[in-house]
């Protein structure tokens, strides 16, 4: 399993360079070629969406389980220089190892067992791996829903959260608006008062928007990052800024995006322009994904596991279909820390569980 993962974590895919993707899929094509039925989808200007039909032991089948991964990593190319594979105090490094190249290994030996054991699966299973999860699934999304619609349950295997790996049975819906403000430039001194400031305009609405945070409702308003001005000495006609937005539950969203649209200036002679909304819908917990949860944590138990689940700030493809009410159960893959940081690594001794996990599930489910 470790070679595996590590051919995966050195066969770099970083989101914005779609050969190197290609690469990728190709070697994980080339892995599940002699077991699965292998397709190719566009991906615009990423790489290309995998997508393959696993052929399983098990006579009738009925329904299909859909296995949802992706294959960029927030790591640009050569990254491996400075950031090698490596195996260290019973944990495996490297960009992407833990988000979420392990997490497809996992699977590839779970159909593995089942094959070798002939273990009977009663439904069709379909693994997708996405190009552009990382950048926000714009060019995967209506795929990943017309494969979650036929589907009875969905599997992401994104990492677990924390030490111990606790699958995500609800993720916030994340979102971004871009405030623009366009003020008077004017000379700071020779003609300071006939200038608008567009930047102290934006300061004002700043306060205004982080106080739409609300903590208690899972609400939170980010101004992540801000611009405007020319010179120091120029009244400045423009400034902007770019917030992110979570939600836990979807019907917060249209309340917040009216507070969004209500922006009005305080000095009249600027304008507020408001642009974006949400791009992930929220996975809210629902009764078919604790059913799902429910057998994993069966199943763990059987394999001297006591499986937790968690609620995540950060979305996944999962947010998607669990939007469409196909239950969706995330956190399958890994278990470590790090992600998107130089120290993501996974645990050694928590890989063969984890396979064994989807092995059983694929088999229940
Ligand atoms: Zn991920």
């Amino acid at each position: 399993m470790t070679a595996l993962i590590r051919r995966f974590v050195e066969c770099e895919s970083p989101s914005d360079n779609p050969a190197a993707v290609n690469r990728f899929v190709e070697l994980v094509s080339d892995t599940v070629a002699p077991f699965a039925a292998v397709r190719t989808h566009r991906g615009g200007s990423f790489g290309k969406h995998l997508a393959c039909a696993m052929r399983l032991p098990g006579r009738k089948k009925s329904g299909r389980v859909l296995v949802l991964g992706h294959s960029d990593t927030v790591w640009s190319l050569g990254t491996l220089r400075a950031m090698p594979f490596r195996r260290v105090d019973g944990r495996l490094y490297g960009p992407g190892v833990y988000d979420m190249k392990a997490g497809i290994a996992f699977f590839l030996f779970a159909v593995r067992a089942l094959r070798e054991l002939d273990i009977p699966v009663s439904s069709h299973v379909l693994l997708q791996l996405n190009s552009d999860e990382e950048v926000g699934s714009e060019s995967s999304r209506a795929l990943t829903e017309r494969h979650a619609k036929q589907s009875q349950a969905v599997l992401v295997l994104e990492p677990g959260t924390g030490r111990t790996g606790k699958l995500k049975t609800a993720r916030k819906g994340v979102g971004g608006f871009t405030v623009v403000v366009r003020g008077r430039a004017s000379h700071a001194g020779l003609d300071y008062e006939a200038g608008a400031s567009a930047v102290v305009e934006l300061a004002h609405q700043i306060t205004r928007i982080a106080g739409l945070s609300d903590l208690d409702r899972g609400i939170t308003v980010n101004p992540g990052l801000i611009s405007g001005g020319t010179r120091c000495n120029v009244v400045a006609a423009e400034a902007s800024a770019e917030i992110d937005i979570r939600v836990r539950r979807q019907r917060d969203v249209i309340a917040l995006e009216k507070k969004f649209r209500a922006l009005r200036p305080i000095d009249k002679r600027c304008s507020i322009e408001i642009s974006g909304g949400l791009n992930r819908p929220p996975m809210e917990r629902s009764a078919g994904t604790v059913r799902l949860f429910r057998t994993a944590r069966k199943l763990a138990a059987e394999l001297g596991i006591d499986l937790e689940e968690s609620n995540s700030g950060g979305g996944s493809d999962g947010n998607f279909t669990a939007a469409l009410g196909v239950p969706t159960l995330d956190g399958l893959g890994a278990v470590g820390e790090g992600a998107h940081a130089i120290h993501e690594n996974i645990l050694i001794n928590r890989m063969a569980d984890r396979a064994a996990l989807l092995a059983k599930l694929l088999a229940a489910v």
